[in-house]
């Protein structure tokens, strides 16, 4: 069996019994990203957000055959007033953890631009890889602009997420990490067919699957599919292990 490390999930949406579904399915691991659903009214709605998925996150689902590693940063859609003492606790916990993410612009104002910068900072002190997200609209232009921030930071030790025909082009050379989101609404078996037969088999050591599981409908079982689809297609198997577990066992170190 293949074993596969999910790069970006919302654990804290999720029910115990699926990552123990997930658990049967193969999945061994997973990164447990930060999003919260509203504008957080003050920052310790948000700190209290990233104490649950450090905290709790980890334990209470220690019994679904799945390790969950925990990431926490400042959602462009969740900046909360007063982010500065977000900053100030991320600083200290943040050693607890894979990742700072998931992180990255929705629709890059200058608040989310500042934010950016701020966490590129925190994960280029730490040495912590950062989860970025690329946004549904706009995707290319604001991939362009993440770019941009990556270079004024000096900082590549990140994963640009969520990527698809429209801006893997902006990311294919870079020294990054893209991940690939197999789930509804985001690349399908086909589409992330397509995408290693001209994009991962010359350079499959960048990049990572995901399903970004959460509050919203998901296909539970969209990263298995996909690799047993892969599979089926006859893509070496050697890729196959790199993108579906290898990669992110490499870069969170688990
Ligand atoms: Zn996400």
């Amino acid at each position: 069996m293949v074993f596969m490390i999910d790069s970006h999930v919302h654990s804290v949406f999720r029910s115990l019994e699926d990552f123990e579904t997930l658990g049967f399915a193969g999945l061994t691991d997973a990164v447990s990203v930060a999003f919260y659903p509203v504008v957080p009214s003050s920052p310790a709605t948000l700190i209290d957000h990233f104490r649950h998925i450090i905290e709790a996150e980890p334990l209470r689902l220690s019994g679904s055959f799945v390790r969950v590693h925990p990431a926490i940063g400042i959602h462009p859609r969740c900046i909360p007033p007063d982010v500065q003492s977000v900053f100030e606790y991320m600083k200290k916990a943040v050693e607890g953890c894979v990742a700072v993410g998931e992180v990255g612009l929705e629709l890059a104002t200058n608040a989310e631009l500042e934010v950016l910068r701020n966490q590129l900072k925190l994960s280029k002190e730490e040495d912590l890889p950062a989860i970025i997200h690329t946004p549904r609209k706009e995707k290319r232009a604001i991939t362009a602009k993440i770019i941009d921030v990556l270079r004024e930071i000096d900082y590549f030790n990140v994963v640009i997420d969520h990527v698809n025909f429209e801006n893997i082009d902006l990311v294919a050379d870079l020294d990054v990490y893209v991940g690939l989101t197999v789930q509804c609404g985001k690349l399908n078996p086909e589409n992330l067919l397509e995408i290693v037969g001209k994009y991962v088999m010359s350079s499959p050591e960048k990049f990572l699957l995901n399903t970004d599981l959460g509050r919203d409908s998901s296909d539970l079982f969209s990263l298995p599919k996909a690799v047993q689809f892969l599979r089926v297609k006859n893509i070496d198997r050697r890729v196959i292990e790199l993108i579906s577990g290898r990669n992110a066992s490499s870069l969170f170190r688990i």
